[in-house]
């Protein structure tokens, strides 16, 4: 499937070359570089060659692809910074924290509390009312 890229986004004008990157691996459907301001050494990011913005927009035949590289850089990662702890993290909408409006996966190190991803988890409890709805959907 060849790739449909938007002329007005950074993320699309990496993929096709316009923007420079620090590229790691380019795939039939995904394009892999490092952030641009890491939270920790081997920051990086993986995007669908697809301009949609969130998750639930992308096509199917992107998953498989993301999914197989996230495994594959994970790997790398692991390998190349010798840490062995790190969070996958894929914002969606501005709220929670999307500040560029193509899909992308962060596979970003953990190697102390100071550096890398730091999150806040309020837990709640299950409300089965939209949990049944959310099951209807699926
Ligand atoms: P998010 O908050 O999930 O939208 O994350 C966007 C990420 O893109 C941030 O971590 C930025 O540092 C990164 N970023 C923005 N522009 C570039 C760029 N030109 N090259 C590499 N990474 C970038
Ligand atoms: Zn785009």
């Amino acid at each position: 499937m060849a790739a449909q890229l938007d002329s007005e986004c950074i993320f699309c004008k990496i993929i096709s070359g316009q923007i420079p990157s620090e590229k790691l691996i380019e795939t039939e459907h995904c394009f892999a570089f490092m952030d641009i301001n890491p939270l920790a050494d081997g920051h990086c990011l993986v995007v669908p060659k697809y301009h949609a913005a969130k998750l639930h927009e992308l096509p199917d035949d992107y998953h498989a692809d993301i999914g197989r590289l996230l495994g594959r850089l994970s790997r790398a990662v692991v390998d190349g910074t010798g840490c062995f702890d790190y969070n996958i993290l894929q914002n969606n909408g501005s709220v929670p924290h999307q500040a560029v409006f193509h899909v992308h996966f962060h596979i970003i190190p953990k190697p102390s509390h100071q550096e890398g991803l730091d999150i806040s988890w309020p837990a709640k409890a299950i409300d089965k009312t939209k949990l049944s709805k959310v099951r209807s959907e699926i």
